[in-house]
Parts: C-alpha cells; structure tokens; sequence
C-alpha cells in the first residue's frame, strides 16, 4: 500500500517527461502508473490487468518514451516500439497520448488504422517512426507492401489485448509477433484473463511482472449508479424528460443496437437535444466528427453502440446512460467506465424495462452490488420491474464474433459487434495474480454498498439479500 501521495518525480521520469506530464495536468500518478512506470522503465515485461480510465496509458507510454530516448535513432521505414489496439478511435487516442507525452523529446510518433487511405501512411512510414500505434490488419497491410519493418522494435504493447482476441485478430497478432526481433520487451494490458488470454501471455511474455489495481469486474467508487424503471416504449421520452429536466450537458448514451441509436438520436432531436451517433456503420470521418462536436460541447449527446464506443476517452464525462441494457454483462461495467475517470464524480443511469431483468440481475451479479432504483413521476411503468433475486441470474458469456475484417477491401467500417465485449477492471498490487484476485474480489465487498454481496453470498442467502434493494425513492415491490 502506498503511504501519503505519491509523485511523478520518484517514479524515476526524466526531466523532460515530467515536464510534459506537469503541462497535461496531471500532479498525481494514477495506482496503475505507480506500478507500471518503474517496472516499464527497468525493461521488464508486464501483465496488466487494467481498463480504460484507469490511466494505463500513460502508465505504459511515459517509461516507453523514456527508454526510446535514451536508444539509437530509427531508420527509414523502421519502428521502434509497437503498440496495437483493437480500435481505431483507441489508437487515435493512445497515439494522441504518445504525442502529448512525447512533445519534448527527439522521437516521432505515428498512427495506422483501417478505414482510410492506405498511402498518407506509407508516407508517413518512410523516415522511420520511433512509437507506431497500429490496429493489427491495417499493420499486416502495411508489413505485406514493404511499407513498414520490423527489425528495429524494442518494445510490443498490446492495449486491451482481450478485446483484439474478441475481434477476432488473434491471427494477426501472431503473425506480427512471428515477425518482431526475439529479443524485446513486451507489455500485455487486459481488462480480463480468459484462458486465450492466458495462453498468449505465455506465449508472449518472459518472466512477466503481474500487475493488478483494483478489484476486477467492480466499478469505480466515484461513479454514482442508478436504475430508472420505465416501460419500454417509455424510454426516449424518460430520457428526454431527465435529460432536460436534470439540465444534463453531456451525455453518453448507449444502445444496444445500431438502429436503435439511429432511432434514438431522431426522437432527441425531435425533443430538441442536440445529438450526434456513432455506429459501426459510419464512415471513420463521420465518428470522428461526431466526436469531435461532443467533445467540443456543440452537441448535447452522443448515442453510440458499444464497439463503437470502445476506447472513447471524454474527459470528466458527467453522465452516461444505458438505454438498453448490454447482452453481456461485462459490458455495463465498460460502459459506466465512461465516466467518473480518474477520480472525478459521474452518474450512471440505465432505463431498465420489465423484459430486462434477467440481464439486470447478470450485471448485479457480476459487480456485486445491488443497483438503487428509481420511478421518475409521470413515467411509472405499466410493467413492474421485479426484484432482481426473482430473476435467473446468469451471466452471459461473450460470442466469439467472426474474424474482424480490416484489410484489404475491407477498409469499410468496422463490424459493430453489439452483443460481443467482455470487460472488467483492473488493478494495485505486484504481485500473484491470484492471491491479487482473491483480495480484489474481498476489498470489492467492503467497497460497495452494505447490501453488496459476493455472487456466492448471493446464492446462499438469495431471499435476504435480494429483499434489501436500496432504494432511494420508494420501497422495493415484489413480482406482480
Ligand atoms: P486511460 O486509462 O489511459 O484511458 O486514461 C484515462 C483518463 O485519465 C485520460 O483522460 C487521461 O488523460 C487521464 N489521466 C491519466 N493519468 C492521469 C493522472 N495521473 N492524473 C489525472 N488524470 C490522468
């Protein structure tokens, strides 16, 4: 455990690192910078269980930078470290952080993704860049014309490793690592460890040190979550209702599929809510602009499916609403992982209808909490809510979607895998990941509300602690 607050200067940065660091902002390291500088910067490998939010990437790209300042210089068409996403919004965004990171140093960063013009890239190639961020397909594109080499990389980083094996790029990434020179340092950054998980890592990693930081599967403490009972086809007009009347500035809202974030952005508009969408089926310059509008507060809220959202990083996002409940339960905890970042406050709302409670119990389930509910007046639902105990709470594991196609023709849009995803949370301790394990799961329990239970606390004593909803506006109701 770490005693008083811990600076940038004693993890070892050098001077022009940390005044890059000191001009972002930033006068603390997150709990997973604190674990993965050091580590980072004496050249081991590292595994990582950590999300988005948790500031991981600058827990990788500030020892990253540090350790490519001090090595030779790139040559024509080389790189020298590699960082793959499985995202293209996530690439832009950690290529945004190398370049910000970076800005007082002698090295060249750069971003290649599909979706776009093939040749500016090769350009950009051409001299050499010391910090590539790549999705994979768009790598091997570039590997298959000549366009980039390999015998320069020092360091690989995969960056929410679990998501690329969803999106089916694990091919590619042992094609990528069959082609990197043996020796390198190689960082593995996960939100979950599936057993494919755990096989790469081995595969990958050499003596890796294990890094985790806060209880896996919970979500952050500064997050506040609630759930609004409502009829289905209640839930835009609710939405508009909170969103007005709550005087919301910013909001994520995520639907479960793409037209019903079409749908959903129409009826906010007729409502007179600015709102922009981003789908798997937009162009990458409409998702871009799109982002760019909400970032800039020109519009009001952002309807997006949860591939599409994946890596979005929105600073002190205030609220994000779940419009529809995830199919996978992993989701919800990436979701609400949109805000509360970095310890300011969020709000999490989800508008759950009676059909939902099955995935509403998965998700209490899976964060061990009860959600506090609540009955906005003038939307009270025709269809109750049931208590979540008197659901079958079973959490759906993520589909292995088909093979992501991003090469190629393929330099359409990305699939948008609504139903896949398969997130969770993070870390705070080197050492056995087990024992870390074990411990997260204890601390979540003392961290959430009284009511949290352990799913097997849950099942032992299912009626007593499925009776104690927390309710902040009414008593909880049992099954009509
Ligand atoms: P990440 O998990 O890397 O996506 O980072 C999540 C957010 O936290 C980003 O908006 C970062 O700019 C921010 N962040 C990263 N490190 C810090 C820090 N030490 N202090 C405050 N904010 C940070």
């Amino acid at each position: 455990m770490q005693k008083g607050p811990m600076s940038f200067s004693s993890l070892g940065l050098s001077e022009l690192i940390l005044r890059a660091v000191d001009e972002r902002g930033y006068t603390q390291p997150t709990p997973i910078q604190v674990e993965t500088i050091p580590v980072v910067l004496s050249g081991k490998d590292v595994l990582a269980a950590a999300q988005t939010g948790t500031g991981k990437t600058a827990g990788f790209t500030l020892p990253l930078l540090q350790r490519l300042a001090a090595g030779p210089k790139v040559k024509a068409n080389h790189i020298r470290s590699l960082v793959l996403t499985p995202t293209r919004e996530l690439a832009v965004q950690v290529a945004e952080s190398v370049a910000t990171y970076g800005k007082h140093l002698p090295l060249k960063s750069g971003v290649v993704y599909g979706g776009v013009k093939i040749n500016p890239q090769m350009m950009r190639l051409r001299s050499g860049i010391d910090v590539l961020v790549a999705t994979p397909g768009r790598l091997m594109d570039l590997f298959r014309q000549n366009a980039v080499k390999f015998a320069q990389v020092e360091t690989l980083v995969l960056d929410e490793a679990d998501r690329m094996l969803d999106m089916g790029f694990i091919d590619d990434i042992l094609e990528i690592i069959a082609l990197l020179p043996r020796k390198r340092q190689n960082l593995l950054f996960s939100a979950t460890f599936s057993n494919d998980i755990r096989k790469l890592s081995e595969r990958l990693l050499n003596h890796p040190v294990q890094i985790e930081v806060s209880p896996r599967n919970s979500t952050a403490e500064s997050v506040k979550q609630t759930v609004y009972e409502v009829d289905k086809n209640r839930k835009s007009a609710l939405l508009s209702h909170l969103i007005l009347n709550k005087n919301w500035q910013l909001v994520l809202v995520f639907t479960r599929t793409k037209n019903g974030a079409d749908h959903l952005a129409q009826e906010l508009e007729r409502a007179g809510i600015s709102t922009v969408v981003i789908h798997g089926d937009k162009k990458q310059n409409q998702r871009s602009r799109a982002l760019k509008r909400f970032k800039e507060y020109k519009v009001r809220v952002l309807v997006a499916t949860d591939v599409a959202a994946r890596g979005l990083d929105i600073n002190e996002l205030p609220h994000v609403v779940n419009f529809d409940l995830p199919k996978v339960c992993e989701d919800y905890v990436h979701r609400i992982g949109r805000t509360g970042r970095a310890g300011s406050e969020g709000e999490a709302v989800s508008l759950v209808s009676a059909d939902e409670i099955n995935l509403l119990a998965a998700i209490e389930t899976l964060i061990r909490q009860t959600l506090a509910r609540e009955v906005e007046s003038g939307f009270i639902p025709k269809h109750s809510v049931p208590l979540t105990h008197q659901a079958k709470a079973r959490p759906k594991k993520p589909k292995k979607p088909k093979r992501q196609q991003e090469r190629g023709k393929d330099h359409k849009p990305e699939k948008d895998k609504d139903s896949s995803g398969n997130k969770s949370r993070k870390s705070s301790k080197v050492q056995d990941m087990n024992k870390t394990k074990k411990a997260a799961a204890g601390k979540s329990r003392r961290r959430n509300d009284s009511e949290a239970v352990s799913p097997k606390q849950r099942t032992n004593s299912k009626t007593k602690h499925g009776m104690a909803q927390k309710s902040t506006t009414r008593k909880p109701r049992g099954k009509k």
